[in-house]
Order: C-alpha cells, then structure tokens, then sequence
C-alpha cells in the first residue's frame, strides 16, 4: 500500500504508471514445511493389522503415515549401476529394488504461520493487465509485488531470513487486518496501518538493525 502521495500516469502504451514512492509491504513465512513424530504409529514406525481380520491378529505392519527413509545406496532408484556399461546392472541389496529403507515414525506436514510483519520500501508500479505490478529490494533479495499490500490485498510469502528482519506490526493492527475485509484492494485497516507506518518509518525502512538505508 502507498503511503505517500504517488504521482501516477500513464506510458506510452497507455498503460498506468506509479512513481516510485513509499510502499507498505505485508509479509509473511505462509505455509511452511515441518516434521514432528508420527501421529499414527507415535514413532514406533510400525501398525498393529485391523483386529477384526482374525488371522492376521497380532501382526503388525510398517507405518504408512511415516515419511519413507530414502535409500542412500542406490539413491532411490532400487538398482545399482554396472560401473563399466554405465547400464542398470543388479537390484539394490538393501532396500530390496523399493528405493526406500522403511518408515522414519516423522511425518511431514505444513504449518501455516499466520504471523505479519512490515517493512517500507519505495516502489514504482506499472500496470500488468488488470493488475498493478511492481517489486521491492529488501536485505539483498527482490520481492515481487502486486496489488494494494504486495500480494493482492494479502500479505507475500518471504524466505525466513527476510521474514525475521522485517518488523512485528502491533496486534491491534493484526487484529483489524483479519476484520478489514480487504481482498484485491485494502481494507477498513488500510488508515490505520498507513498512520502506523508513517510513525514507524525509521525502524520499516531500516535495512539492516540500527542502520538507514
Ligand atoms: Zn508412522
Ligand atoms: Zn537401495
């Protein structure tokens, strides 16, 4: 979202234009890849059979939920190379041609971190079809930006490293964020996230800790 006046036109295409000017982006980690233990088997990697399948009563089998542990040997591929023909010579012994080694007892899943952070950075934007477009450099990377907070009314997805350097908005905010109603364009939050911003300038546009840009 600009927070300055910023002085708008239109090129040579006859498409608008945005003047650089000072831009409040929205970022967030978004989904996030994690492990933690099994849920089904508690990470004892393996299942106990249906019991109500009488003849296989007290067996177990290996967990279906674990993540897979990857064979090194042949690295996933179930068979082993003939160094001289460069031809798929013989199955991998230790993982018997599957690929994979068994259960893990980790599971994967995604965590999606709902935490927003702020940074401003000045920003030109150009018209892109329906869309506004544009993109800011922050701690040595470019993020792409589109629309009234950089991701279309959402918040962008960044790497952790920029993630952690940008700065906590106040929870007051967060809140009238999740309220305002804004989807393509800002919503009823827009006045009081650029008042915040203007009063926070030093610390948004820092690029490093302490240190103005
Ligand atoms: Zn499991
Ligand atoms: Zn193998």
């Amino acid at each position: 979202m600009f927070i300055e006046q910023s002085p708008r036109g239109y090129d040579r295409n006859g498409e608008q234009v945005v003047r650089r000017a000072r831009f409040l982006i929205l970022v967030s980690l978004g989904m996030e890849r994690a492990e933690r233990t099994c849920t089904l088997c508690n990470g004892t990697k393996q299942i106990p059979f249906k019991p109500d399948a009488i003849d296989m009563e007290g067996r177990i089998r290996p967990c279906y939920n674990c993540a897979p542990i990857e064979c090194t040997t042949c690295e996933r591929k179930g068979y082993l190379y003939d160094e001289a023909s460069g031809k798929p010579a013989e199955t991998c012994a230790p993982c018997k041609g599957s690929g994979y080694l068994g259960p893990s007892g980790i599971e994967t899943y995604y965590h999606h971190h709902k935490e927003i952070r702020a940074l401003v950075r000045k920003v030109a934007m150009h018209q892109c079809g329906q869309f506004m477009m544009g993109s800011a450099r922050a701690f040595g990377h470019r993020i792409g930006l589109s629309g009234s907070y950089g991701g279309d009314g959402l918040t962008v997805t960044v790497s952790r490293e920029i993630f952690d350097k940008a700065i906590p908005i106040p929870a007051e905010l967060h809140e009238a964020w999740n309220k305002g109603g804004g989807h393509n364009s800002a919503g009823s939050e827009a006045y009081a996230m650029r008042d915040w911003a203007l009063a926070n300038l030093d610390k948004l546009e820092s690029t490093y800790k302490g240190r103005k840009r």
